[in-house]
């Protein structure tokens, strides 16, 4: 693998690879940019190539064998664990970082999704940003910047990664996943290769969301609350939906269902505040209903 088999972010590729080549190598980087786009899977291949002691002969390279083989002394990876990355784990890191490295030369620890590091998580981490060990390179990779320490984010250099062309994400699904991918559903994958598999592994599910928006201002309340009957299903992955349900209702630039954004973040919020599940979804359709159909009711007059 090189980073040539990843698609999209060219600029990222290419200061990456130049970061190496000249040796320029920091202690800590931040790996910004929206889910789906591939942060981790280039944090991954730099941390390969940081570790590499053969520069890219894969094979007599001791270090990447070790890499591939899942069982790299010198290489961690740092998660959430139950939707946060606690001060337990950062504290271990403190303490394992401080080991020489083993096999490499350098030792890489990457912290996926770092912004769900708790506040306590966060400060922690600080003291080793401050004071890495010479040979440490720490990768973190975010797609809520806004939720990180700004004096976490001064001290890392920032790699921003944009949305990857549709046009590559087409080329993608088709040759490496042998999927062809609606044009609209491309359009709706915001340029995040997952979202774009994920929105075609749901389809259906998008689909009956997509005509709920349609046909809301097309029908009584009752029948509008019977078509919403995938909300009320689809309980696990109602966030999601609501993310979608913006994106669909921003597309559609009729200005009664921009209006509906807010009520759709109203409910993102109470069902986060966990109110009763059915009664948000409720307000919902009604809310939004009455927003649509104040539009025609304004016309009949
Ligand atoms: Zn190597």
């Amino acid at each position: 693998m090189s980073f040539n088999n990843i698609v999209g972010n060219e600029n990222v590729k290419a200061f990456l690879d130049k970061t190496i080549s000249e040796n320029h190598i920091l202690h800590s980087y931040l790996f910004s940019g929206i889910d789906g786009i591939g942060k981790t899977i280039f944090a991954r291949e730099f941390a390969r190539k940081l570790l590499c002691l053969e520069k890219e002969e894969e094979e007599n390279c001791l270090s990447c064998q070790k890499y591939h083989n899942h069982n790299h002394p010198d290489f961690y990876e740092i998660k959430p664990e139950n939707n946060s990355i606690k001060i337990e784990q950062i504290r271990q890191m403190q303490e394992k970082i401080l080991e020489k490295p083993i096999t490499s030369k350098r030792k890489v620890y990457i912290i996926i999704d770092s912004d769900t590091m708790t506040k306590e998580a966060q400060n922690c981490l600080l003291k080793t940003l401050e004071e890495p060990p010479e040979y440490a390179t720490i990768i973190l990779t975010t797609a809520n910047e806004s939720k990180l320490l700004n004096t976490i984010k001064s001290r890392c250099m920032k790699v921003s990664f944009e949305p990857i062309e549709k046009i590559k994400i087409e080329e993608y699904l088709k040759n490496q996943m042998q999927i062809e991918l609606k044009e609209e559903l491309i359009s709706k994958s915001e340029g995040s290769i997952d979202k774009a598999i994920k929105l075609q592994e749901e389809k259906e599910i998008y689909e009956k969301v997509d005509e709920l928006i349609e046909k809301i201002g097309k029908q009584d309340k009752i029948a509008a609350l019977k078509q919403a009957k995938i909300l009320y299903e689809q309980k696990e992955k109602i966030l999601e939906i609501l993310e979608y349900m913006n994106v669909v209702l921003y597309h559609t630039k009729e200005k009664e269902k921009w209006n509906c954004i807010q009520y759709v973040e109203q409910t993102k919020k109470r069902l986060l505040a966990s109110s009763n599940y059915d009664m948000c979804i409720d307000y919902l359709i009604m809310n939004m209903w009455e927003e649509i159909n104040e539009k025609y009711s304004r016309r009949s007059i």
